[in-house]
């Protein structure tokens, strides 16, 4: 700030003509709009805001707005404020699908604000907006906002093909056991397969086509282990990463999670902001959903104490975690008279999870 303000009103400017006052605002406003487009935290972006003026008024463009990355909007829960609601409404008044995305979810979900929420969703969707899609899949598929009656499995199936076919790899997963389960859609057990079969294919590729953001070497990620997570009986370190494709034996390290899902998970672990009493959260962490009313997710059927918003996330968890954790309840063992092998009759793909 100090050098800045010396530049300002150093004598040889003084009475000169500036050169960045000479810039015109159409090459200025194109400088933003790449700025935005690339900016990889909010600070990028709102340092330039506060920089001058003609900064702040021209980095307001709806051009620069429409073009923001979705890191721009990856606020921390913590620093929720009346202004970053104004500058992601902004953005999804300028037509950013990403903005209009995070705002609704936050709104939705956050705010208790439904009706604008799912409408800021379905302005993404309509744009093809793939996690948009499938997160109006999971509201329709939950009866989210409503009453268990409002549940629309077909409307669901259908947001989640749209969402696997623009490939979302959650909604394929998703897809692939609805067509497993005959859940919204006709029963297809082979074409279900073929599904979480592509998710699984899709979660390596995108993990191996996106830069490391992990300490984990990318040669760890693909060694082969039959065992990828130790039995929890058995007292030995974790293997590093995660084997999302215990199926085919590789581990790779956990998907990043979309910046909305992450201000979920952050809003609703503070204190003050938990869901509401008696709602609970989906226990897939990188997920941050919460219920809208009691019992809307479901549990785990052989444990009984995580739930999930989905299969999705259930599927997810099962491997990054639940898998080393999940055991029969006790009331189980004793009504069956035995010990049973736990997670050994339970496959990632296979287990099930039940109304709660
Ligand atoms: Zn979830
Ligand atoms: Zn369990």
């Amino acid at each position: 700030m100090a050098c800045r303000k010396r530049q300002r009103f150093s004598p040889e400017v003084v009475g000169k003509t500036d050169f960045f006052d000479g810039l015109p605002d159409d090459l200025v406003i194109s400088i933003l709009c790449k700025l935005s487009s690339s900016a990889g935290c909010p600070s990028d972006f709102v340092n330039v805001l506060i920089t001058c003026k003609r900064l702040n008024s021209l980095a307001l463009h709806s051009l620069v707005l429409a073009k923001a990355s979705h890191k721009m909007f990856a606020i921390k829960a913590k620093n929720w404020s009346e202004s970053a609601h104004r500058l992601l409404k902004s953005c999804a008044d300028a037509g950013n699908v990403e903005a209009c995305y995070t705002l609704g979810m936050i709104r939705f979900y956050c705010l208790q604000n439904r009706g604008s929420g799912a409408s800021l969703m379905a302005k993404a969707a309509i744009n093809s907006h793939a996690p948009a899609l499938y997160s109006l899949a999971v509201i329709q598929f939950n009866g989210s906002g409503g009453s268990k009656n409002d549940k629309d499995l077909r409307a669901g199936v259908a947001l989640c093909a749209r969402a696997a076919f623009l490939g979302h790899i959650d909604a394929l997963r998703e897809l692939g056991h609805c067509l497993q389960d005959g859940y919204g859609v006709r029963q297809n057990i082979a074409e279900g397969r073929r599904f979480l079969v592509q998710a699984n294919a899709r979660e390596l590729a995108a993990v191996l086509s996106s830069t490391p953001t992990s300490n984990v070497p990318t040669r760890s990620w693909l060694t082969w282990s039959p065992h990828p997570i130790p039995h929890p009986n058995q007292r030995q370190p974790a293997v590093p990463g995660c084997p999302l494709l215990s199926d085919f034996g590789c581990n790779v390290p956990a998907p990043e999670a979309h910046p909305a899902s992450r201000f979920l998970a952050e809003w609703f672990g503070s204190r003050e902001r938990e869901p509401g009493p008696g709602l609970r959260l989906c226990s897939h962490v990188g997920c941050g959903r919460p219920e809208t009313r009691k019992h809307e997710f479901r549990r785990c059927s052989v444990c009984g104490a995580v739930n999930y918003c989905s299969r999705a996330c259930q599927a997810l968890d099962w491997k990054l975690r639940h898998k080393a954790e999940c055991a029969p309840v006790e009331r189980w063992l004793d009504e069956e008279g035995e010990a049973g092998e736990g997670n050994g009759a339970v496959d990632g793909d296979d287990v099930m999870i039940v109304d709660s």
